[in-house]
């Protein structure tokens, strides 16, 4: 068997394009601001891409780049000030951040409304709960391929690899809410082949170029790669050994072209929907709102407890 792709590329600019149509229908563009410390060249380019999408869309989107050794103490003035600034929906503040600066109480800074990254302990805590609120963009991306392929997930065998908190756990919250039997793996597990063999659905959030073998791949299971490695050519590879997971997987995504354009498109979405939100039009939806967003009859994943 070859897998089919699970096309990111073509996706994220579908949800992109939809996301552009609804801005121009709301009277107002929603405001992103995106806080940028230092130089690093890939946090720049990432940076780029998300203005640059974001403005593509019809948002009000802003870069504030800050020199390197900026004080905690400023940068935390900094997201405070975009905190009570009405003109803004959502506020990313780009990591890593340097040394000197604890990412962590830099990200409890940001107004959970506006925290379209859902990092914030609040969020983060929301979506544990079951509850509304603003979901990580990546695991969310991931939500949305799974959905758009029709790919059913509630009984289903998932296990995901990886425990951080921008990824492995908020993908193994998601995917509990759409209502599969999930395994979290991480560095400490035992015979990560075995566990991953038992999956229909295979989630890899490590960050190991090949971390996963082509033989751990159960026959017919959905691959999600999430990991971006750079190989010494420059090139970017995945955790997972593609070639041979591609002979056995039923689906798969690519790296790069899977995962990472769907998170671009999701950190628009979570503006609009923080944007929305805020102005009391809309109330946030558990898991972030992607079954909503394809909702069809035979789709009914993603329904959580108490929508206000
Ligand atoms: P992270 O914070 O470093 O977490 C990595 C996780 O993998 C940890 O939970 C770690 O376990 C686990 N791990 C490490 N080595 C392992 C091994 N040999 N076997 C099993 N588990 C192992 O990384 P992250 O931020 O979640 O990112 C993961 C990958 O996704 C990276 O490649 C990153 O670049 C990529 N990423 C992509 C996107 C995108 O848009 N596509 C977005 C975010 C991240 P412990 O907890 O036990 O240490």
């Amino acid at each position: 068997m070859t897998a089919r792709l699970l096309d990111g590329k073509a996706s994220g600019a579908r949800l992109r394009a939809a996301l552009g149509e609804r801005v121009r229908g709301l009277g107002f563009r929603p405001g992103l601001r995106v806080v940028r410390v230092g130089d690093d060249p890939a946090s720049a380019v990432y940076v780029r891409s998300k203005d640059r999408a974001a403005r593509e869309a019809g948002f009000d989107s802003e870069t504030i780049p800050l020199p390197a050794e900026v004080s905690e103490a400023e940068l935390l003035t900094v997201v405070r000030r975009l905190n009570a600034d009405p003109a803004v929906d959502g506020i990313l503040v780009q990591l890593p951040l340097p040394k000197h600066i604890d990412p962590q109480r830099v990200l409890e800074a940001v107004d959970p409304a506006k925290d379209v990254d859902g990092f914030h302990p609040v969020n983060a805590g929301r979506l544990a709960a079951g509850l509304p609120g603003l979901v990580p963009c990546t695991p969310k991306g991931v939500m949305h391929l799974l959905a758009e392929a029709e790919i059913d997930l509630a009984g289903r065998r998932a296990a995901v690899l990886g425990r951080s908190a921008i990824v492995g756990r908020p993908m193994a919250a998601l995917l509990l809410a759409a209502d599969a039997t999930v395994t979290v793996l991480h560095s400490r597990s035992r015979d990560l082949a075995a566990e991953c063999r038992r999956a229909e659905i295979l989630v890899a959030a490590v960050g190991r170029a090949g971390v996963v073998q082509g033989d751990w791949i159960a026959p017919g299971a959905t691959v999600i790669d999430v990991g971006i490695n750079r190989r010494p050519d420059g090139t970017l590879t995945g955790d997972v050994d593609f070639g041979p997971a591609r002979e056995r997987a039923g689906w798969i995504t690519p790296v790069p072209g899977g995962v990472g354009p769907m998170t671009i498109a999701c950190l628009l979405e979570n503006t609009l929907d923080a944007a929305l939100a805020r102005r009391g039009a809309e109330a946030l939806q558990p898991n972030g709102g992607v079954a909503e967003a394809h909702a069809t009859p035979a789709q009914s994943y993603g329904h959580g407890p108490g929508l206000a």
